[in-house]
């Protein structure tokens, strides 16, 4: 998931050229719109493209000394973290040969010199556009719905990321499983509406008490929610598994016909690992399932857990 602030404030473009009137000149036409970052060479752009804020959409001049701009979109379309970022070849080349070549490297148009000054501010508009709808699905692609929260796709996608990070740095990591108590007589008593209700407030108090970066909290499916948390060994988990049942007693949501409590609980099953190279990290998520089960059958409200 894509948490780039750039759309909420001032959107950036980068504008790579050579010839320092036609940079100036570019400069000028979008300032009012963009914030404008410049680049005199390949080179450079590529250190700007990769350092903490990478723009938004690249305006990019084919023909430089050293490396040209082909080799500045090849390069930056082979890495996970830049491949994404609308190029836009901007070229006295107008040749139809040269403008495939540019669309053969993944740029998304062509704009030939001389240009319409209102003709490129449109097809920038455009393009920005088009990035931002992208970014809000692809954001609603790991969303659900009724929660709010991040979904089952994003649990599993974390999941990996993090396994194999884990891996890498030889960290340890855990994975929590949460179900809520006796929740069919909670839905039969109340009505699904209000037990739609409650799975949302639920998951936004889970969701609330997971903020490491790192960290996910999302839906697993019905009335159970996952944490995947990097870089947290068993003990750390068991305070976060405490925290869990904190806030959710916080919410002091009546349950009459829980044999549990009064309230609302939920069941918790934890394990965590070292993750080692010959390891299938489906081990830790089926841990911490069979860790929730003693939970359930050990009375419930209740944590259990497993170092693997
Ligand atoms: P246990 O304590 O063993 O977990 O019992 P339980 O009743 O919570 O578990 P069970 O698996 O028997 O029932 C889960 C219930 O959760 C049944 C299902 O209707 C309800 N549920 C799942 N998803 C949703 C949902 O999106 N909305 C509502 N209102 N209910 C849901
Ligand atoms: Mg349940
Ligand atoms: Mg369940």
């Amino acid at each position: 998931m894509n948490n780039s602030p750039a759309f909420s404030g001032e959107a950036t473009i980068l504008v790579v050229d050579d010839t320092p009137a036609n940079l100036s000149l570019m400069s000028s036409l979008l300032k009012d719109t963009y914030r404008v970052k410049v680049a005199n060479s390949g080179e450079r752009a590529l250190e700007i493209v990769q350092s903490d804020t990478p723009p938004d959409l690249i305006l990019l001049d084919i023909m430089m000394p050293g490396m040209d701009g082909y080799e500045v979109c090849r390069r930056l379309k082979a890495q996970a973290a830049t491949k994404d970022i609308p190029i836009i070849f901007i070229t006295a080349m107008a040749e139809v040969e040269n403008e495939s070549m540019g669309f053969a490297l993944g740029a998304v148009d062509y704009i030939s010199k001389p240009f319409n000054k209102a003709v490129v501010k449109a097809r920038i508009r455009v393009h920005m556009q088009l990035k931002r709808q992208s970014r809000l699905l692809e954001n609603l692609v790991f969303l659900d719905a009724l929660t709010e929260i991040p979904n089952r796709r994003a649990l599993d996608q974390t999941f990996a990321q993090e396994w194999a990070r884990s891996l890498r740095s030889g960290s340890p990591l855990s994975y929590i499983l949460i179900d809520i108590d006796l929740f069919k007589q909670f839905n039969d008593h109340y009505g699904h509406g209000s037990g739609d209700e409650c799975l949302a407030r639920v998951a936004k108090a889970l969701h609330g008490c997971v903020q490491r970066p790192g960290d996910c909290l999302g839906r697993y499916g019905g009335e159970e929610f996952a944490a995947i948390l990097a870089n947290t060994d068993m003990d750390q988990a068991l305070q976060v598994a405490q925290n869990f049942h904190t806030c959710v007693a916080a919410l002091q949501i009546p349950h009459a016909h829980s044999s549990v409590a009064a309230l609302v609980t939920i069941s918790i099953g934890v394990a965590t690992t070292h993750p080692v190279a010959d390891q299938d990290l489906q081990m830790l998520s089926e841990t911490a399932d069979r860790m929730l089960y003693v939970a359930k059958n050990t009375g419930k409200n209740t944590t259990q857990y497993q170092r693997l």
